[in-house]
């Protein structure tokens, strides 16, 4: 077997440690982030090129088989993934961390509606955690504000008022807590990433009673095999 694991995700390093040296595998990173923690065993960093590309790669380096273990909001690779290895007939597998229960939180569709609900609701001051990418909807939102993500956004992408926090994960209960209260937040947004990394937010808000926009998880592409852990991921791979 050579194994391509697609990564970018705590799980993804924790599946590289569980399986190198013994399976040949490769791990792949966008490249998104400057100094990102890297898996035990190869790597390689930076897109493939859409679907022509990754196919070449794979061919290329006689790939035998692909997990892919990326964010639950990279919706473009996963979907390129599947759709290559479906037309090459490679074993392709998606590990998915559980999605965190909605509880009383008020779920949306994407960033649009979730800068949408903003202003309805009349929230002034918003601590935002959907990334760098997720700025761009509320561009034009008369609130504040505290934007957390690892890299800058993009200037034109940001709200005419806020404050930008670069830092990476995890994130404890007591700083959350703290950031909330010393901002005055009256509203978080949140991806529903799943995991433990970041899910300290959520608790801390619950406590102060703020409340939780959750955008909904983009869909996986049909017909693909998920399992949510680690361990199911190894298990998959010993059947091949
Ligand atoms: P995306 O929108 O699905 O992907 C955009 C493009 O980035 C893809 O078309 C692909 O380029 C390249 N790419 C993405 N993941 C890759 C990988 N593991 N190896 C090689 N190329 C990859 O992904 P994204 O949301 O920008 O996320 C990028 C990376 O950051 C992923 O690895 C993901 O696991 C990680 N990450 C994402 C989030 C999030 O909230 N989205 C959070 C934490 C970590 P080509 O088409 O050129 O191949």
């Amino acid at each position: 077997m050579k194994l391509l694991l697609l990564g970018g995700t705590s799980e993804a390093r924790a599946l590289a440690k569980r399986l190198h040296p013994d399976i040949d595998l490769i791990s792949s990173l966008a490249g998104r982030v400057p100094d990102p923690a890297l898996p035990v065993g190869p790597v390689r960093i930076g897109g493939f090129g859409g679907v022509d590309g990754l196919r070449t790669y794979l061919q290329d380096n006689e790939i035998t088989a692909v997990v892919d273990a990326t964010h639950p909001f990279a919706a473009t690779i996963t979907a390129t993934a599947a759709q290559v290895c479906a037309g090459l007939g490679l074993p392709h597998l998606v590990l998915a961390r559980p999605a965190w229960p909605h509880g009383d939180a008020i779920v949306v569709a994407d960033d649009r509606q979730a800068a949408q609900t903003v202003k309805d609701l009349g929230y002034q001051r918003v601590f935002l955690t959907t990334g760098r990418s997720g700025t761009a909807a509320f561009r034009e939102s008369d609130a504040w504000f505290l934007i957390r993500a690892v890299t800058p956004p993009d200037a034109e992408t940001l709200p005419p008022d806020h404050e930008i926090l670069l830092s990476r994960g995890p994130y404890g209960y007591d700083n959350e807590l703290a950031l909330l209260v010393d901002h005055r937040i009256d509203a978080l947004v949140t991806k529903n990433s799943g995991g433990g990394m970041t899910r300290a937010k959520l608790d801390a808000a619950a406590a102060l009673n703020i409340p939780v926009l959750m955008v909904d998880r983009p869909a996986l592409p049909d017909g693909v095999t998920t399992v949510s852990t680690v361990d199911e991921a190894v298990a998959w791979l010993r059947g091949l």
